[in-house]
Protein backbone atom coordinates (compact mmCIF):
# COMPACT_ATOMS: atom_id res chain seq x y z
CA UNK A 1 0.00 0.00 0.00
CA UNK A 2 3.08 2.30 1.10
CA UNK A 3 5.37 0.54 -1.53
CA UNK A 4 5.53 4.57 -3.48
CA UNK A 5 7.04 5.77 -0.33
CA UNK A 6 10.76 5.52 0.27
CA UNK A 7 12.03 3.13 3.39
CA UNK A 8 8.27 3.08 4.01
CA UNK A 9 8.27 0.68 6.77
CA UNK A 10 9.66 3.95 9.63
CA UNK A 11 8.12 7.22 10.25
CA UNK A 12 11.98 8.65 11.56
CA UNK A 13 13.88 9.63 8.37
CA UNK A 14 10.73 11.00 6.37
CA UNK A 15 10.57 14.64 5.42
CA UNK A 16 7.52 16.96 5.69
CA UNK A 17 6.78 16.39 2.13
CA UNK A 18 6.84 12.64 2.73
CA UNK A 19 4.85 12.76 5.76
CA UNK A 20 1.87 15.23 3.60
CA UNK A 21 2.35 12.95 0.80
CA UNK A 22 1.50 10.04 3.95
CA UNK A 23 -1.29 11.66 5.55
CA UNK A 24 -2.88 12.19 1.67
CA UNK A 25 -2.28 8.36 0.64
CA UNK A 26 -4.32 7.59 3.85
CA UNK A 27 -6.86 9.66 2.72
CA UNK A 28 -6.27 12.51 5.53
CA UNK A 29 -5.72 15.87 4.89
CA UNK A 30 -2.23 17.85 3.43
CA UNK A 31 -1.80 19.17 7.12
CA UNK A 32 -2.05 16.25 9.46
CA UNK A 33 1.43 15.67 7.60
CA UNK A 34 2.72 18.75 9.05
CA UNK A 35 1.13 17.94 12.88
CA UNK A 36 3.00 14.48 12.69
CA UNK A 37 6.10 15.74 11.43
CA UNK A 38 5.69 18.09 14.48
CA UNK A 39 4.93 15.19 16.79
CA UNK A 40 8.10 13.08 15.43
CA UNK A 41 11.12 15.42 14.85
CA UNK A 42 9.76 18.80 17.33
CA UNK A 43 8.02 16.93 20.32
CA UNK A 44 9.67 13.45 19.47
CA UNK A 45 7.08 11.63 20.93
CA UNK A 46 7.38 7.68 20.75
CA UNK A 47 4.15 6.59 20.31
CA UNK A 48 0.82 7.70 18.38
CA UNK A 49 -1.57 7.50 21.64
CA UNK A 50 0.55 10.85 22.38
CA UNK A 51 -0.03 12.58 19.12
CA UNK A 52 -3.27 14.08 20.70
CA UNK A 53 -4.28 16.50 17.48
CA UNK A 54 -4.15 13.59 15.11
CA UNK A 55 -7.87 11.88 14.34
CA UNK A 56 -7.65 8.31 15.46
CA UNK A 57 -8.56 6.78 12.48
CA UNK A 58 -5.12 8.61 11.06
CA UNK A 59 -3.63 7.07 14.04
CA UNK A 60 -4.75 3.48 13.50
CA UNK A 61 -3.94 3.90 9.99
CA UNK A 62 -0.24 4.81 11.03
CA UNK A 63 -0.26 1.97 13.69
CA UNK A 64 1.07 -0.08 10.69
CA UNK A 65 4.18 1.58 10.23
CA UNK A 66 6.51 2.10 13.24
CA UNK A 67 8.28 4.75 14.18
CA UNK A 68 11.44 4.40 15.28
CA UNK A 69 14.14 2.89 13.11
CA UNK A 70 16.77 1.87 15.50
CA UNK A 71 16.84 -0.37 18.89
CA UNK A 72 18.94 0.41 21.73
CA UNK A 73 20.27 -2.53 22.70
CA UNK A 74 23.66 -1.37 25.19
CA UNK A 75 24.97 1.81 26.74
CA UNK A 76 28.27 2.35 28.34
CA UNK A 77 28.97 5.82 30.04
CA UNK A 78 31.94 6.97 30.94
CA UNK A 79 32.53 7.35 35.40
CA UNK A 80 32.43 11.26 35.00
CA UNK A 81 29.18 10.90 33.40
CA UNK A 82 30.51 12.95 30.38
CA UNK A 83 30.70 10.31 27.76
CA UNK A 84 28.19 8.01 26.57
CA UNK A 85 28.17 5.30 23.98
CA UNK A 86 25.49 3.73 22.70
CA UNK A 87 25.25 0.43 20.05
CA UNK A 88 21.69 0.42 17.91
CA UNK A 89 20.29 -2.35 16.83
CA UNK A 90 19.15 -1.97 13.04
CA UNK A 91 15.94 -4.07 11.55
CA UNK A 92 18.26 -6.76 10.09
CA UNK A 93 19.97 -7.18 13.15
CA UNK A 94 23.55 -5.44 12.23
CA UNK A 95 24.53 -3.31 14.69
CA UNK A 96 25.87 0.61 14.99
CA UNK A 97 27.06 2.91 17.66
CA UNK A 98 27.05 6.52 18.45
CA UNK A 99 28.60 8.66 21.48
CA UNK A 100 27.22 11.51 23.57
CA UNK A 101 29.56 14.12 24.54
CA UNK A 102 28.92 16.49 27.35
CA UNK A 103 31.69 20.11 27.21
CA UNK A 104 30.94 22.82 28.93
CA UNK A 105 27.79 24.43 27.58
CA UNK A 106 28.21 21.76 24.42
CA UNK A 107 26.54 18.71 24.53
CA UNK A 108 27.99 16.86 20.78
CA UNK A 109 26.59 13.71 19.37
CA UNK A 110 28.94 11.85 17.32
CA UNK A 111 26.66 9.91 14.75
CA UNK A 112 27.54 7.04 12.38
CA UNK A 113 26.93 6.59 8.86
CA UNK A 114 27.74 3.22 7.39
CA UNK A 115 27.89 -0.12 9.36
CA UNK A 116 31.24 -1.01 8.80
CA UNK A 117 33.64 0.97 6.12
CA UNK A 118 35.68 0.56 2.73
CA UNK A 119 38.04 2.97 3.60
CA UNK A 120 40.71 0.57 5.26
CA UNK A 121 42.65 3.14 7.22
CA UNK A 122 45.01 1.33 8.82
CA UNK A 123 44.67 2.74 12.20
CA UNK A 124 41.06 2.99 12.31
CA UNK A 125 38.85 0.51 14.45
CA UNK A 126 36.12 0.48 12.04
CA UNK A 127 37.47 -0.44 8.73
CA UNK A 128 38.67 -4.23 10.69
CA UNK A 129 34.71 -4.53 10.04
CA UNK A 130 34.82 -4.15 6.54
CA UNK A 131 32.18 -2.23 4.92
CA UNK A 132 28.65 -3.98 5.62
CA UNK A 133 25.71 -1.50 4.75
CA UNK A 134 24.80 2.04 4.01
CA UNK A 135 22.22 3.61 7.02
CA UNK A 136 19.61 4.98 5.61
CA UNK A 137 18.81 8.83 6.50
CA UNK A 138 16.17 7.45 9.23
CA UNK A 139 18.74 5.17 11.06
CA UNK A 140 21.30 7.79 10.85
CA UNK A 141 18.73 10.63 12.04
CA UNK A 142 17.22 8.08 14.87
CA UNK A 143 20.95 8.20 16.67
CA UNK A 144 20.43 11.50 17.29
CA UNK A 145 16.67 11.30 18.73
CA UNK A 146 17.60 8.52 20.52
CA UNK A 147 20.65 10.52 22.14
CA UNK A 148 18.06 13.06 22.85
CA UNK A 149 16.23 11.42 24.67
CA UNK A 150 19.09 10.28 27.34
CA UNK A 151 20.64 13.46 27.22
CA UNK A 152 19.83 15.88 30.02
CA UNK A 153 21.02 18.71 27.99
CA UNK A 154 19.57 19.75 24.62
CA UNK A 155 22.41 18.59 22.02
CA UNK A 156 23.92 21.51 20.46
CA UNK A 157 26.24 19.79 17.76
CA UNK A 158 26.54 17.15 15.64
CA UNK A 159 29.45 15.55 14.13
CA UNK A 160 29.50 12.76 11.24
CA UNK A 161 32.25 11.55 12.52
CA UNK A 162 31.09 7.96 13.95
CA UNK A 163 31.03 4.72 12.00
CA UNK A 164 31.82 4.62 8.23
CA UNK A 165 32.72 7.53 5.52
CA UNK A 166 29.60 9.78 5.36
CA UNK A 167 30.72 10.74 1.43
CA UNK A 168 30.08 7.02 0.41
CA UNK A 169 26.77 7.17 1.52
CA UNK A 170 26.17 10.78 0.54
CA UNK A 171 23.02 11.06 -0.04
CA UNK A 172 20.92 9.36 3.07
CA UNK A 173 23.85 11.43 5.04
CA UNK A 174 22.72 14.91 3.40
CA UNK A 175 19.39 14.01 3.58
CA UNK A 176 20.01 13.67 7.46
CA UNK A 177 21.85 16.54 7.98
CA UNK A 178 18.92 18.36 6.30
CA UNK A 179 16.42 17.02 8.34
CA UNK A 180 18.45 17.90 11.70
CA UNK A 181 18.95 21.29 10.03
CA UNK A 182 14.89 21.87 8.77
CA UNK A 183 13.85 25.01 10.57
CA UNK A 184 10.13 23.74 11.04
CA UNK A 185 11.48 20.49 12.73
CA UNK A 186 14.80 20.14 14.95
CA UNK A 187 16.00 23.18 13.69
CA UNK A 188 19.83 22.73 14.33
CA UNK A 189 21.87 25.51 12.57
CA UNK A 190 24.26 24.41 9.96
CA UNK A 191 27.26 25.72 11.38
CA UNK A 192 26.31 23.41 13.90
CA UNK A 193 27.06 20.50 11.95
CA UNK A 194 29.74 18.98 10.82
CA UNK A 195 30.42 16.17 8.34
CA UNK A 196 34.06 14.55 8.18
CA UNK A 197 35.61 13.04 5.14
CA UNK A 198 38.70 10.84 4.76
CA UNK A 199 38.61 12.23 1.44
CA UNK A 200 36.80 11.48 -1.19
CA UNK A 201 37.32 14.04 -3.93
CA UNK A 202 33.99 13.96 -5.95
CA UNK A 203 32.00 13.92 -3.32
CA UNK A 204 33.93 17.05 -2.23
CA UNK A 205 33.60 18.97 -5.12
CA UNK A 206 29.99 18.02 -5.48
CA UNK A 207 29.50 19.25 -1.94
CA UNK A 208 30.69 22.64 -2.57
CA UNK A 209 29.26 23.07 -5.98
CA UNK A 210 25.84 22.41 -4.34
CA UNK A 211 26.87 24.81 -1.60
CA UNK A 212 25.90 22.45 1.21
CA UNK A 213 25.33 24.72 4.50
CA UNK A 214 27.25 22.29 6.82
CA UNK A 215 30.89 22.82 8.39
CA UNK A 216 33.14 20.50 6.35
CA UNK A 217 36.30 18.61 7.95
CA UNK A 218 39.07 16.42 5.96
CA UNK A 219 40.61 13.68 7.28
CA UNK A 220 44.75 14.46 6.33
CA UNK A 221 46.48 12.31 8.25
CA UNK A 222 49.56 12.79 6.76
CA UNK A 223 52.08 15.70 5.71
CA UNK A 224 53.31 13.99 2.96
CA UNK A 225 51.86 11.55 0.74
CA UNK A 226 53.98 8.98 0.78
CA UNK A 227 53.58 8.99 4.97
CA UNK A 228 49.52 9.19 4.04
CA UNK A 229 49.62 6.58 1.47
CA UNK A 230 51.27 4.06 4.05
CA UNK A 231 48.03 4.33 6.83
CA UNK A 232 45.57 5.72 4.31
CA UNK A 233 45.41 3.40 1.07
CA UNK A 234 42.48 5.67 0.09
CA UNK A 235 45.41 8.46 -1.26
CA UNK A 236 46.59 5.28 -3.97
CA UNK A 237 42.93 7.05 -5.61
CA UNK A 238 43.71 10.81 -4.81
CA UNK A 239 47.56 12.16 -3.84
CA UNK A 240 47.72 14.28 -0.79
CA UNK A 241 48.18 17.50 -3.27
CA UNK A 242 44.89 16.59 -5.03
CA UNK A 243 42.87 16.55 -2.05
CA UNK A 244 44.65 20.19 -0.67
CA UNK A 245 43.93 20.96 -3.99
CA UNK A 246 40.04 20.37 -3.77
CA UNK A 247 39.78 21.79 -0.49
CA UNK A 248 41.29 24.91 -1.02
CA UNK A 249 39.15 25.34 -3.96
CA UNK A 250 36.06 24.48 -1.20
CA UNK A 251 37.02 27.35 0.50
CA UNK A 252 37.42 29.56 -2.02
CA UNK A 253 33.95 28.79 -4.16
CA UNK A 254 32.03 28.27 -0.64
CA UNK A 255 33.90 31.17 1.27
CA UNK A 256 34.16 28.81 4.51
CA UNK A 257 36.43 27.64 6.73
CA UNK A 258 37.83 24.06 6.20
CA UNK A 259 38.99 21.90 9.27
CA UNK A 260 41.32 19.59 8.92
CA UNK A 261 42.03 16.59 11.14
CA UNK A 262 44.97 15.29 12.10
CA UNK A 263 45.57 12.09 13.97
CA UNK A 264 48.85 11.90 15.86
CA UNK A 265 51.02 8.51 15.29
CA UNK A 266 53.87 8.11 17.78
CA UNK A 267 56.98 7.92 15.25
CA UNK A 268 54.96 8.19 11.96
CA UNK A 269 53.53 11.65 11.90
CA UNK A 270 54.27 12.85 15.17
CA UNK A 271 58.34 15.27 14.08
CA UNK A 272 58.42 18.65 14.36
CA UNK A 273 59.22 18.26 10.69
CA UNK A 274 55.81 16.33 10.08
CA UNK A 275 54.39 20.22 11.87
CA UNK A 276 56.49 22.04 9.46
CA UNK A 277 55.23 19.97 6.50
CA UNK A 278 51.70 20.64 7.36
CA UNK A 279 52.10 24.22 7.84
CA UNK A 280 53.67 24.48 4.23
CA UNK A 281 50.53 22.19 3.00
CA UNK A 282 47.92 24.04 3.96
CA UNK A 283 49.02 27.65 5.32
CA UNK A 284 47.69 28.91 1.65
CA UNK A 285 43.88 27.82 2.96
CA UNK A 286 41.45 29.61 5.01
CA UNK A 287 41.39 26.58 7.63
CA UNK A 288 41.50 25.41 10.99
CA UNK A 289 43.45 22.55 11.93
CA UNK A 290 42.39 19.95 14.61
CA UNK A 291 44.70 17.54 16.32
CA UNK A 292 43.39 13.79 17.47
CA UNK A 293 46.12 12.37 19.78
CA UNK A 294 45.55 8.65 18.71
CA UNK A 295 43.38 6.47 20.69
CA UNK A 296 45.10 3.31 20.82
CA UNK A 297 43.38 -0.09 19.40
CA UNK A 298 44.40 -3.33 18.96
CA UNK A 299 46.97 -2.98 16.54
CA UNK A 300 50.65 -1.48 15.74
CA UNK A 301 50.03 2.32 16.45
CA UNK A 302 50.73 4.05 19.42
CA UNK A 303 49.89 7.45 20.46
CA UNK A 304 52.77 9.90 21.23
CA UNK A 305 53.42 10.98 25.31
CA UNK A 306 51.64 14.60 25.88
CA UNK A 307 55.40 16.08 25.96
CA UNK A 308 55.60 14.96 22.15
CA UNK A 309 52.42 16.67 21.50
CA UNK A 310 52.85 19.52 23.56
CA UNK A 311 56.29 20.26 20.85
CA UNK A 312 54.25 19.07 17.83
CA UNK A 313 52.24 22.21 19.09
CA UNK A 314 54.39 24.47 19.75
CA UNK A 315 55.27 24.95 15.65
CA UNK A 316 51.95 26.13 14.84
CA UNK A 317 52.93 29.37 17.28
CA UNK A 318 52.84 31.60 14.67
CA UNK A 319 50.69 29.63 11.91
CA UNK A 320 47.83 31.84 10.22
CA UNK A 321 45.69 29.23 11.43
CA UNK A 322 43.94 28.23 14.94
CA UNK A 323 45.06 24.77 15.90
CA UNK A 324 43.08 23.19 18.80
CA UNK A 325 44.26 19.34 20.07
CA UNK A 326 41.27 16.78 20.44
CA UNK A 327 41.78 15.23 23.94
CA UNK A 328 39.35 12.79 23.13
CA UNK A 329 36.85 11.89 25.90
CA UNK A 330 35.67 8.68 26.24
CA UNK A 331 39.32 6.58 25.65
CA UNK A 332 37.45 4.39 28.96
CA UNK A 333 35.01 2.55 27.01
CA UNK A 334 36.48 2.91 23.49
CA UNK A 335 34.24 5.91 22.78
CA UNK A 336 37.22 8.16 21.29
CA UNK A 337 37.41 8.98 18.06
CA UNK A 338 38.40 5.63 15.52
CA UNK A 339 37.73 3.13 18.38
CA UNK A 340 34.01 2.41 17.05
CA UNK A 341 33.87 -0.94 16.00
CA UNK A 342 31.03 -3.72 17.35
CA UNK A 343 32.68 -6.58 17.68
CA UNK A 344 29.65 -8.61 17.86
CA UNK A 345 28.26 -7.39 14.07
CA UNK A 346 24.90 -8.93 14.93
CA UNK A 347 22.63 -8.02 18.02
CA UNK A 348 21.70 -11.52 19.49
CA UNK A 349 18.46 -11.15 21.82
CA UNK A 350 20.29 -13.36 24.36
CA UNK A 351 22.68 -10.37 24.78
N1 LIG B 1 35.41 8.45 7.62
C1 LIG B 1 35.38 9.81 8.10
C2 LIG B 1 34.68 9.99 9.44
C3 LIG B 1 34.92 8.96 10.51
S1 LIG B 1 36.50 8.97 11.32
C4 LIG B 1 36.78 10.39 8.14
O1 LIG B 1 37.75 9.66 7.90
O2 LIG B 1 36.92 11.59 8.34
C5 LIG B 1 36.55 10.46 12.22
C6 LIG B 1 37.97 10.92 12.56
O3 LIG B 1 38.59 10.00 13.49
C7 LIG B 1 38.90 10.95 11.33
O4 LIG B 1 39.64 12.14 11.32
C8 LIG B 1 39.82 9.76 11.57
O5 LIG B 1 41.07 9.95 10.94
C9 LIG B 1 39.91 9.73 13.09
N2 LIG B 1 40.32 8.46 13.67
C10 LIG B 1 40.10 7.22 13.20
N3 LIG B 1 40.62 6.30 14.04
C11 LIG B 1 41.17 6.98 15.08
C12 LIG B 1 41.82 6.58 16.29
N4 LIG B 1 41.99 5.31 16.61
N5 LIG B 1 42.25 7.56 17.13
C13 LIG B 1 42.03 8.85 16.84
N6 LIG B 1 41.40 9.27 15.73
C14 LIG B 1 40.97 8.36 14.86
Amino acid sequence: MYDNLKNSTFLIGKTLEELEELAILLNHKKFRGKQLFNWLYVQQVDNYENMSNLPVDFRNKLKNLSIHPLKLVQQKITDSKQTGKFLFSLNNGNLVESVLMHEGSRTTVCLSTQVGCAVDCDFCATAKMGFIQNLTSGEIIDQFLHLQKMSDNKITNVVFMGMGEPFLNYKNTLEAAHLLHDSRGINMGAWRITISTAGIVRKINQYAKDKEPFKLAVSLNGSNNNQRLKIMPITNACTLDELIEVSKAYTLKTRKRITFEYVMLKNINDSMQDAKNLISLIKSIKCKLNLIPYNEIDGPYRRPDDQTIMIFLKVFKNAPFPVTVRWSKGQDIDAGCGQLITKESKYNEKN
